[in-house]
């Protein structure tokens, strides 16, 4: 099928084009036209179409991604009046180049933030674990205080006993004495 086909069939809406009799079995759009491909099913050549005819450059028959892509391609390569635009699409370029240093200084920014962050997490934890570990040191200390008190206390007792009974024993208290009797 010729160019004109072609371009009819992009004038068509979506509705239309899927309506159109030629549209179902066949591919006849340039490049296929050289060798019609056959699709089973409409949806079959609806994706082949997608894939392959909807942003075919007619000038080099280079197929682009997306519209967008399609656009620039046929400026880029085909349009002369582009060459006289360098200058202007230098200028385009640099300013998608501060674009993407802007956006990785930014990405730099959230970075050091995290780590900032993350360092402040670090030294909160660190310091709650060690604020826990402090007061079990004080329960600790306070548990080994009692302890020692209470040791204390029973040593002092004992040696109390210990006193009485050592001064019952060596107490020089004549009826006591061995020797007296
Ligand atoms: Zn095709
Ligand atoms: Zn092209």
């Amino acid at each position: 099928m010729s160019k004109r086909q072609h371009d009819n069939d992009e004038d068509l809406g979506e509705e239309e084009r899927q309506n159109s009799p030629s549209a179902g079995l066949w591919c006849t759009l340039p490049p296929c036209s050289e060798e019609p491909l056959h699709f089973n099913s409409q949806s079959a050549f609806e994706l082949h179409y997608q894939t392959f005819h909807t942003n075919r450059c007619e000038e080099c028959q280079a197929n682009l991604p997306n519209e967008h892509l399609l656009n620039l391609h046929i400026t880029e390569t085909h349009d002369p009046i582009f060459d006289l635009q360098k200058g202007k699409g230098r200028e385009f370029l640099d300013r998608a180049q501060k674009l993407k240093d802007a956006k990785s200084d930014a990405q730099k920014e959230i970075e050091q933030y995290k780590a900032k962050k993350d360092a402040e997490l670090k030294k909160f934890e660190d310091e709650f674990v060690g604020s826990n570990q402090k007061l079990e040191e004080e329960a600790d200390n306070q548990v080994k205080d009692e302890l020692s008190k209470i040791k204390k206390t029973a040593e002092a007792k004992k040696s109390a006993v210990i006193k009485l009974l050592i001064d019952a024993v060596v107490a020089p208290k004549p009826e006591l004495h061995i020797n007296a009797k």
